[in-house]
């Protein structure tokens, strides 16, 4: 399987290609040649297996240049019950006979994104072996939060790998904050950066630019990468949990083989909703893919209207993670919908780095909303998500699940559709304890409590434990102080490095 970028098809690499090389030279991003078959008899099959098994199923039909043995190891290093405290790894839980959830936060830092960074760094380790890249990579993340504490568990103690997270000063949670401060590992290390996220990113993005600077590493032996979501690597394990999902509803005879389902995504890059139609694309029955938006909901718009426009107010919302307005996933999505046009995609991503806007051909819309819908909600709707979900059935859902659940709701109110559906849980509730508990008690009871005394109350209101991986950040010491100004992060880079 060769891959083609979205900007230009004429270039061709291998998968351990594309996942090293990341971003391909002229902006575009990597795209499989083909989407592999899958017939139902497989999918039937899938439900008597791992959740490895699924994983080493899916992955080996587009990571073909991977040794069966290395494959197989990347998978087993990632996804252990150790890490992820359940066999299922990805589990559905049943919220009635139409609604399940499919938890995507039972890894290390209690977010979706583990579900991709446990296994990137031995991907990568994996591609630079095969391309013979003789020296150590340097991961460097600028980080609003969830990303950079992921990208850590995800590297920490991997050989021939090395991080350096940087998040700005005031703009992370504190329980964020914590997460990282005090990460162990051998390879790893944190600074706080003085001034906001874009400082953070523009700083990381300026050391990835300079040429001379890169040089100098390069004679020390290091190589600059990133872990960010345009990555191949990161992609293509999200494909494997809506397999995995569907198998698992076949074994617990919910479904028959071949049922449509639908399924609901809490969206910000659109990476995690891209992947489900990657599965469907390769043969899973998937009837209706819904978009779900928080009040930043340019895709809300983009779906129902064909216009993307980023040209409009910020909203900082208790759904952090979606607070975004440029979904960088969604080149791939118009790459394939528009039947591999790379022209058509070089002039749609031109006019949005220009305009901030772009239009897409009428051809293109129909196909789009013939499968996807979407809705958004703001802060109060997804509060009252949340307490009408435990109300009624004892589920507490974090804030970004909630999105996806009030999202849905509103999709039946208006189309009554029965479809039995599949919602992306995308975060533990106790990662956003503070608005989860405003919305099952109010504001008083949160008053003046800090991060430990929430989960606690969480713990007792929910029923459900608090992940180990939380309470334990108590009695650790913190590691990293370093503060910068944003002018200096490469010599943060090079302090740690010992290059001069
Ligand atoms: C990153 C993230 C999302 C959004 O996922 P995309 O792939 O960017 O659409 C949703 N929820 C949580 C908790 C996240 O961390």
């Amino acid at each position: 399987m060769q891959y083609h970028s979205t900007r230009d098809n004429s270039i061709s690499v291998s998968s351990a290609h594309a996942i090293e090389q990341g971003l391909s030279v002229e902006g575009g991003l990597f795209v499989p040649e083909e989407f592999p078959k899958v017939s139902l008899e497989e999918i039937e099959e899938l439900a008597g297996k791992s959740y490895h098994e699924r994983a080493y199923f899916v992955l080996s039909k587009f990571l073909t240049d991977f040794s069966e043995e290395d494959l197989k190891a990347c998978i087993e290093n990632a996804y252990t019950k150790e890490k992820f405290g359940t066999d299922a790894i990805a589990p559905v839980y049943k919220l009635n006979d139409r609604v399940y959830f499919l938890e995507l936060w039972h890894g290390p830092t209690c977010a979706f994104k583990d579900m991709a960074l446990q296994i990137l760094p031995h991907f990568l380790t994996t591609s630079m072996k095969m391309m013979n890249e003789d020296k150590e990579i340097i991961i460097l993340v600028a980080t609003s939060g969830d990303t950079g504490k992921a990208a850590l568990e995800g590297f920490k103690d991997v050989n021939g790998t090395r991080i350096i997270v940087f998040y700005p000063d005031n703009g992370v949670s504190e329980i964020q904050k914590l997460q990282m401060v005090t990460q162990r590992g051998n390879n790893v290390s944190v600074a706080a950066v003085k001034g906001n996220f874009d400082d953070a990113q523009n700083g990381v993005k300026k050391i990835f630019t300079d040429n001379e600077y890169k040089t100098l590493l390069a004679r020390n032996g290091f190589k600059l990468s990133s872990a960010n979501s345009i990555n191949w690597g990161r992609l293509v394990p999200q494909i494997v949990y809506y397999f995995s999902a569907y198998a698992d509803l076949l074994a617990s005879k919910e479904i028959k083989a071949g049922d449509e389902i639908n399924v609901v995504v809490p969206t910000g890059n659109f990476g995690n909703i891209l992947a489900s139609y990657y599965a469907r694309k390769m043969g899973l029955p998937v009837k209706k893919f819904i978009c779900a938006s928080n009040e930043n909901n340019v895709l809300t718009d983009f779906i129902k209207t064909g216009v993307y426009n980023k040209n409009r107010r910020f909203h900082t919302t208790i759904s952090p993670s979606m607070d975004i307005l440029i979904s960088s996933n969604l080149e791939r999505f118009l790459y394939d919908l528009s039947g591999c046009d790379d022209k058509i995609v070089t002039e749609l991503m031109t006019k949005l780095s220009a305009e901030g806007e772009y239009e897409i051909p009428s051809d293109i819309k129909a196909k789009m909303q013939e499968l996807f819908d979407a809705d958004f909600c703001d802060d109060k709707e997804t509060m009252a998500a949340i307490r009408k979900t435990f109300d009624e059935s004892g589920y507490t859902m974090d804030t970004h699940t909630a999105v996806g659940k009030c999202v849905y709701d509103k999709y039946t109110a208006r189309t009554g559709d029965t479809t039995k559906t599949v919602i992306a849980s995308t975060a533990s509730p106790f990662k956003f304890n503070q608005s989860v508990l405003i919305a099952l008690e109010d504001y008083n009871a949160v008053a003046g409590k800090d991060e430990f005394e929430l989960l606690e109350m969480l713990e007792k209101k929910s029923s459900l434990k608090v992940p180990q991986s939380l309470s334990e950040l108590k009695d650790r010491t913190p590691i990293f102080d370093t503060v910068v100004e944003k002018d200096q992060m490469q010599n943060t880079v090079s302090d740690f490095l010992k290059v001069e």
